[in-house]
């Protein structure tokens, strides 16, 4: 575990980039900086000069909740931060097939490669294996009567689906993640 930073230390370049996205946004009218923003656009506040933001950084992130609630779009805080479940069959990715890599959709790391996903008719993507080992956490999660295993991000600790026992070969698992949690990344 390295070192507690400060949100400054993570993200050097947010001070800057709030003032600019304040600027262009229009900050009178309440609305959050990020309410017209596209997911890739959110990468500016987690490194800088990649303007596709997947990495494999391992490095811990410690940001309050505050802060998440004050960066992200609502609909991603929910879900990442209060553990809420998308409805079935109405996310972005659930029957979405491209060649690249999915990423965490507060952070950015890589969680999952496309070849790795399936078709599971469950009405969210999944994946029978992670990127790298590290990639994802995993909690026991008693919630609903039920006895699940939760996936959270290895990096932020955003809250992104379960895995099950019942997936295909190699692993026999299946990681059943919100489409909001993800971030698509196309090959180039
Ligand atoms: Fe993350």
């Amino acid at each position: 575990m390295p070192p507690s930073q400060t949100i400054m230390d993570q993200f050097p370049f947010l001070l800057t980039t709030m003032l600019v996205l304040l600027a262009a946004c229009g900050s009178s009218n309440g609305q959050s900086p990020h309410t017209n923003m596209r997911p890739n656009e959110m990468s500016q506040y987690d490194h800088s000069g990649n303007p596709h933001y997947s990495h494999t950084d391992t490095a811990k992130l410690s940001v309050p909740l505050s802060e998440w609630r004050k960066l992200l779009p609502q609909e991603l805080y929910h879900i990442a931060f209060e553990k809420g479940t998308e409805r079935a069959f109405t996310g972005k990715y659930w029957d979405f097939e491209g060649i690249g890599t999915y990423a965490c959709a507060v952070c950015g790391n890589v969680l999952f490669q496309a070849d790795s996903k399936f078709s599971s008719s469950c009405g969210w993507p999944s994946f029978f294996q992670t990127a790298r080992k590290d990639a994802i956490l995993y909690h026991e999660d008693r919630s609903f009567g039920m006895v699940r295993t939760e996936t959270t991000c290895g990096r932020c600790g955003a809250h992104l689906g379960h895995v099950f026992d019942d997936g295909p070969k190699p692993t026999g698992l299946r990681y059943c993640i919100n489409s909001v949690s993800l971030e698509f990344i196309g090959k180039r």
